[in-house]
């Protein structure tokens, strides 16, 4: 049986198929890119698994305390070489990214401290972590001051209004690598090295963080490799490589990552206890996967913005444009076909292909949210995803597919759904 047969069994058609084959005959040279990328990024992974003798031995389950864990202290130490960093928290303790950037705030920011964010409002849960919108045991809470200098138009870093907001007071700066659900460009590693530089010279101890989720391995350098303190992301995402069922890391300097484990388990504990409860091969062999998962990943963003930016919707970032996460965000401008966009991508999925996603409520959002994701990790956005706030511009932020093939095949779903319910036109 041809390939189109079978996915014609799957409700895609022919014109819409064959629209995808045009839009991707014009990417070969962004995909030999993205291929460079991964094997260097596969490179680097393999010589810190290397470096470290990570052997058979170091997959064994611990349980209780955990304590003497060497397979979570030489994973701990791969991360660190990965992402060229003094020490490293990658623990299942962590339930996810948020908790990860909850970690890395709390512990580095004191009653009296004050957190600068530099580049706008911060994704959404977060806005409940710092207590922007006021939450039972946020930093507010704890006296921890806030303040945040907007981007300029366009995207670009106020750098007046940052050296104005950087007071005595301010003792950590949060640059989000990702836009998030925000209609904003992602940042690129070199524009957060200059951001990085340019807050060291208005005050030299400030500690720099970077929530780098949907960021890892999209570059051959990471935001650690240009002067921050901590970046901070979940196993969900990229660095999971798919197979992490649960986790998140803390890469940085060792003052850092040490307050963190201290915040993690107990002042006096840190980081030698937390059993592994069996998930290192899963951590070991995600991470391994990850540069070429986020290959694949990002093929499948760069081929949705161009074929969607052909049929006139508005994309962030633009078919052309240079990528600094895995995210792609289109503006379909109405719920229903954002419904019709999600129908797509869950008719796609391995899993729950059956389900059709409708727009709810979620813990941490403020407007409600619709979801596709057939994923085999529940919530996982490192596989095939898209979601989106319902509010104007009605944009789906769409992530993810463990393998290119899966991503193409969902995207095309995604327009047939659109163009069978006359949403979008061929
Ligand atoms: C996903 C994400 C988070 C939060 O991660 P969760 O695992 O969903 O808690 C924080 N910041 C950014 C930019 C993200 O994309």
């Amino acid at each position: 049986m041809n390939l189109l047969g079978i996915y014609e069994q799957m409700g895609l058609g022919k014109q819409v198929y064959e629209r995808g084959e045009a839009v991707l005959e014009r990417l070969a040279d962004r995909f030999r890119a993205i291929d460079r990328t991964a094997e260097a990024n596969q490179a680097k992974v393999l010589l810190a698994m290397q470096k470290n003798r990570i052997g058979a031995n170091h997959f064994a389950a611990t349980t209780g305390y955990g304590y003497d864990d060497d397979g979570r202290e030489r994973l701990e130490k791969v991360y660190a070489d990965v992402f060229h960093t003094e020490a490293a928290l990658v623990r299942p303790q962590i339930t996810c990214g948020t908790h990860a950037l909850t970690v890395a705030l709390s512990a580095n920011l004191l009653p009296g401290d004050e957190l600068l964010s530099p580049v706008g409002l911060p994704y959404d849960t977060l806005q409940e972590v710092i207590g922007i919108r006021p939450s039972p045991c946020s930093l507010a809470e704890y006296g921890v001051s806030y303040r945040q200098a907007g981007l300029r138009p366009g995207g670009t870093f106020d750098y007046e209004a940052i050296r104005a907001a950087i007071t005595p007071k301010t003792k950590l700066v949060t640059i989000q690598r990702s836009k998030g659900y925000a209609t904003r460009p992602s940042f690129s590693v070199g524009q957060i090295g200059e951001l990085i530089d340019f807050c060291k010279r208005v005050k030299p101890d400030v500690i720099c963080m970077v929530d780098n989720c949907y960021g890892e391995f999209v570059d051959v350098v990471e935001p650690s490799d240009v002067g921050a303190d901590m970046v901070v992301g979940s196993l969900i995402k990229n660095p999971g490589g798919g197979l992490a069922p649960i986790g998140g890391y803390i890469c940085g300097t060792k003052t850092c990552v040490d307050r963190c484990a201290y915040r993690l388990s107990a002042p006096g504990l840190g980081q030698e206890v937390g059993a592994n409860l069996g998930l290192l091969p899963a951590f070991y062999q995600g991470f391994f996967l990850a540069p070429a998962v986020t290959a694949g990943a990002l093929k499948g963003a760069i081929f949705a913005a161009n074929l969607y930016e052909g049929l006139g919707f508005r994309c962030i970032p633009g078919g052309s444009e240079a990528r600094s996460d895995i995210i792609q965000a289109v503006e379909l401008g109405s719920e229903a076909a954002m419904c019709a966009f999600c129908a797509g991508i869950q008719a796609a999925a391995p899993v729950d292909s059956f389900a059709a996603p409708v727009p709810g409520d979620m813990p941490g959002y403020d407007s409600q949210v619709i979801m596709a994701a057939g994923t085999f990790v529940q919530g996982s956005s490192i596989e095939l995803s898209a979601d989106g706030p319902i509010r104007p511009p009605y944009a789906v932020y769409f992530q993810g597919g463990l393998t290119w093939h899966h991503a193409k095949l969902g995207i095309l779903l995604s327009l047939q759904k659109m163009v069978d319910r006359g949403l979008a036109e061929l």
